[in-house]
């Protein structure tokens, strides 16, 4: 049987994946930067993305799920795994001790947990103010976090996308916090904190979504590159004669004759609505074609106006250069990435 080969590939820049994290290091100052590798490295594929990043250096990953330490456990650096959600039952706990990778533990409860099934080197999450996950700053005095072997000291910043009050104010209690634990390391800064000066990086940062292009300030724009190209191959071209219409519900006609090609793309994999209508662009060889109609669930329809010989088989750029992609389509750029479905192909 020949070899399958899907019609939606996920090319990566292994290079700019590299150096964006080489750029967030340096960014960092005397921190050190980790990764936040969760959600399969916000869809790029964590089995491709960990070994890069910790052939450049890289010694401290983050998850979300048990499920996703374990995936990565014999990739990952030993010791260099942790899990953000924490032990929530006793089976988390022995995925820990099997795996090796830290609970970053969130509550007294999450605390007894671990303890009780035997402690050892976890982190920590304080809650400064975002009101999501970890201790309250008045619990942090508790018996049972003295007992606790903390690793790394974090705490998680609600608004350093934006020049606000609140991030001075987290600061601020991290600071009170890392007075009342001397001795771990001290976290604080996603990708966004990372920009916002030497305050707020401690001793190790978390960046996630600049390692994959994203640019969630302006000051990073410079240092963060594309990593994510979805590519995407044509299954059928043909020729619009005037007033004819494309796709479900027609939204769109043809205003004069016009040759189209019809792309295996769509919403199922993460090409949603929102690109409909010409919001959303593919691209080939630096060439615009823009989205035409409805976006369905396997397939999209483009504009071929300005690559006329293009025909089937042939290999379509999305249009995914994060900063702008989200303003075009509405998503913000942690959805753009973390969308791109199961079925393209991931090397
Ligand atoms: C996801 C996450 C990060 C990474 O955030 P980015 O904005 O993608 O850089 C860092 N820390 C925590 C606790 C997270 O949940």
């Amino acid at each position: 049987m020949a070899e399958a080969r899907p019609p939606l590939r996920l090319d990566l820049d292994d290079t700019a994946l590299v150096a964006n994290w080489r750029a967030l290091d340096q960014c960092s100052g005397a921190a050190r930067a980790g990764a936040a590798v969760k959600a399969d490295a916000y869809g790029l594929g964590a089995a491709r993305v960990v070994p890069l990043l910790a052939g450049a250096g890289c010694r401290d990953f983050f998850v979300a799920h048990w499920a996703e330490a374990a995936e990565l456990a014999g990739i990952a650096p030993p010791g260099s795994l942790a899990v953000l959600h924490g032990p929530l039952n006793d089976a988390d706990c022995a995925t820990a001790r099997a795996t090796g990778a830290r609970p970053v533990i969130n509550s007294l409860a999450q605390a007894a947990r671990w303890l009780a099934g035997g402690g050892g080197s976890c982190d920590l999450m304080v809650d400064t103010g975002m009101n999501r996950l970890g201790l309250p700053m008045a619990e942090l005095g508790d018996p049972l976090v003295a007992q606790l072997e903390v690793e790394v000291l974090h705490s998680h910043l609600a608004s350093a996308d934006q020049d606000v009050a609140q991030n001075t104010v987290q600061l601020a209690r991290w600071i009170e916090a890392r007075a009342m634990l001397p001795k771990p390391r001290a976290a604080l800064a996603n990708s966004a904190g990372i920009a916002l000066g030497g305050a707020y990086h401690g001793d190790l940062t978390r960046p996630g979504l600049a390692l994959y292009g994203g640019v969630p300030r302006a000051e990073l724009a410079g240092a963060v590159a594309q990593v994510a190209r979805p590519m995407a191959a044509l299954l059928q071209t043909r020729m619009l004669q005037a007033g004819d219409p494309v796709g479900y519900n027609a939204t769109f006609v043809a205003p004069a004759a016009m040759p189209v090609g019809v792309v295996a793309l769509g919403y199922a994999d993460g090409f949603l609505r929102a690109w409909s209508g010409g919001k959303g662009v593919l691209r080939h060889g630096g060439r615009a074609l823009p989205v035409l109609g409805r976006v369905s669930m396997d397939l999209t329809i483009v504009d071929l106006s300005t690559a006329p010989e293009l025909a089937e088989g042939d290999w379509l750029e999305l249009d995914y250069h994060l900063p702008e992609a989200a303003l075009a389509s509405g998503l913000s750029q942690y959805e753009l990435l973390t969308l791109l479905g199961r079925r393209f192909a991931r090397g």
